[in-house]
């Protein structure tokens, strides 16, 4: 059997050695990964610290299940659940306002007006937004979507660490 001699980083997906420590690409630390944890990303995004302490990475962190994040995708996925269960808030709530919106339309205005340009382009996010489901219930399938994910560190006393900032 071939060995394996390179890896993805998780965070940039550029190609290092298998044993290297860090990522030439983005600086990563590779071992810190093991800390990952979704529900730290969650609770960092909610207190507003999601753009220093967040990074989204390919591996899972081990507090997501992938099959229960593809079954959510899949039942859910069209109005978002599946962003608002990994913390992609924003994303989330944008597909559940605009699916609610067009099926608002679709049901409560009469056809005749449903088809007139003005409401064919509310439709543009909607088709956006059924895309996206699609897209992303393929790249959790293919395990290459993108979880934010923060450190979550044993030293609690410490504050959580930027991964992608390791100091020469
Ligand atoms: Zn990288």
């Amino acid at each position: 059997m071939r060995e394996k001699l390179y890896k993805k980083c998780p965070r940039c997906g550029e190609k290092t050695f298998i044993n290297a420590k860090t990522c030439d690409g983005c600086k990563l630390v590779f071992a810190r990964m093991e800390f990952a944890s979704n529900k730290k990303a969650k609770q960092e995004i909610k207190a507003g610290r999601g753009k220093e302490n967040v990074i989204k990475s390919r591996e899972m962190p081990k507090d997501i299940n992938r099959w229960k994040l593809l079954l959510i995708c899949l039942f859910g996925g069209l109005v978002g659940a599946h962003n608002i269960y990994i913390g992609r808030y924003i994303k989330g709530f944008f597909s559940m306002f605009f699916i609610l919106l067009t099926a608002i339309l679709v049901l409560l205005v009469p056809s005749a007006t449903v088809a007139n340009a003005f409401n064919a382009f509310l439709f543009i996010p909607a088709a956006a937004v059924v895309y996206f489901w699609f897209y992303d219930m393929l790249m959790i399938g293919l395990g290459k979507y993108k979880i934010p994910v923060a450190l979550d560190m044993p030293s609690a006393d410490k504050p959580v660490e930027v991964v992608k900032d390791e100091q020469k």
